[in-house]
């Protein structure tokens, strides 16, 4: 029988876990943390916040994958006329409608858009400088980089697609990501896998193929190989909870600059005790920026869409997310060009900054898959080809 260890009991761990021991092999988890789910982790108490605004996107390879194991459990679906409470700041005001040069980009699939130039440049040249930049700040929800604009158009092209796709990809589990990790750690127990919580491990072991699914920071510390690192982006993180008042938005996307803020309870009223509303906000900050200047953005976008928000506050948190968010791929790289999973002798990378395709934690997902194909000696195969995938 196949050992495997598994360092890192987040998103990928768990899936590297799950599908090694679906194939058969014996599988031992090591987390750092005393819960698991890493970045995919919901706080318990009476605000139940992902980290940092979180979806679930349907249009990924985890989603069926999920599905068909039936680990995502139940969802909050979003009702119609919260949906159409969507709004989207152009030039200082809210509106309902993308400008219409906007629409114009979304007919382009990612393939049509070069990997060699910027965005900006690309999509200006399609549809105009403004409706170039309002698109390249929209697609910030799935990038939470600071200039999309200046990033690989195809790597772009392909977010802005997902992210504006009808009907939405955007899906969320009840109760937060936690459901989902819980259901992922249930199903491994099932399956055998030990898991140890609170062990931190500073040597990889030699006697097992190891997949360290931690993230590429820290995996770069582990291995002792700084060419690890790869572009991510950096934001601003705001939590906040308010007394529920009619008329507040759902959503506001900035079109004027990138930054995203979504009142969670419009789906999910489990979110937050009743006659409050959950609201988390990102918005991404350049290097030069500070943690003040991204929930000074918050508030511009807070005063437009949630009317007298100052006096309903009842709970409040602020962070930054630096490198915490998934890969960004510049212009002239592709995902290929980010680190191998393979590293030789028998240790295999897994994370959302590794070679793999897809939006965020799809990444994390199909590297683990991959890992786990290349650690069993399934060379060769599509890890989504594995046993029961
Ligand atoms: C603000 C924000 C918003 C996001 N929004 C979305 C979204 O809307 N949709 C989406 O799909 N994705 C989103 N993501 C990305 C998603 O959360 C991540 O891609 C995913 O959770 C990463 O999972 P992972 O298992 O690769 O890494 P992690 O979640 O970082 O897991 C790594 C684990 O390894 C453990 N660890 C580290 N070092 C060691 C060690 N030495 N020994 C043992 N254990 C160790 C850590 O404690 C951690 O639990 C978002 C992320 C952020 C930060």
């Amino acid at each position: 029988m196949h050992r495997i260890t598994v360092i890192g009991g987040g998103f990928a761990g768990l899936t590297a876990a799950i599908s090694a021991a679906e194939a058969g092999a014996k599988v031992t988890v090591y987390e750092a943390h005393h819960t698991l789910g890493g970045r995919a982790r919901t706080d318990e108490g009476p605000y139940r916040t992902n980290e940092g605004p979180h979806a679930l996107y349907n249009g990924g390879p985890h989603w069926a994958w999920l599905k068909r194991r039936d680990l995502i459990g139940p969802l909050a679906p979003l009702p119609p006329l919260e949906a159409a409470r969507l709004r989207l700041r152009h030039h200082g005001v809210l509106r309902r409608t993308p400008p219409f040069a906007l629409l114009k980009l979304l007919r382009r699939g990612a393939r049509q858009a070069p990997v060699d130039t910027d965005f900006l440049s690309w999509a200006t040249e399609r549809a105009g400088e403004e409706a170039a930049r309002a698109a390249a700040h929209y697609v910030a929800v799935a990038l939470f980089h600071h200039d999309p604009g200046a990033l690989s158009a195809a790597f772009v092209q392909e977010r802005l697609r997902r992210a504006t796709r009808l009907p939405p990809e955007a899906h969320y589990p009840r109760g937060g990501w936690a459901s989902v990790i819980d259901r992922m750690a249930g199903r491994a127990w099932n399956l055998g896998v030990r898991i140890e919580t609170v062990a931190r491990v500073h040597t990889l072991p030699t006697d097992t193929p190891v997949v360290v699914a931690t993230s590429l920071a820290a995996a770069r510390r582990l291995l002792g190989d700084d060419s690890l690192t790869w572009p991510s982006g950096r934001t601003a993180l705001i939590d906040l909870a308010v007394r529920t008042r009619r008329g507040d938005v759902f959503a506001v996307s900035d079109l004027d600059a990138p930054g995203w803020l979504e009142r969670f309870t419009a789906q999910d009223r489990t979110l937050a005790p009743a006659g409050e509303q959950l609201i988390q906000g990102q918005i991404p900050i350049a290097p030069h920026e500070s943690r003040a200047d991204g929930v000074a953005r918050a508030e511009q976008l807070l005063d437009l869409g949630f009317a007298g928000w100052r006096e309903r506050v009842t709970w409040r948190r602020e962070s930054v997310a630096d490198g915490r968010t998934g890969a960004v791929d510049l212009p002239g790289t592709t995902w290929r060009d980010r680190p191998a999973v393979d590293r030789g002798d028998g240790v295999y990378l897994a994370g959302d900054q590794v070679a793999a395709p897809g939006v965020l934690s799809e990444v994390s997902f199909t590297s683990a898959l991959t890992a786990v194909s290349l650690a069993l000696g399934q060379h060769g195969r599509n890890p989504l080809d594995l046993k029961h995938a």
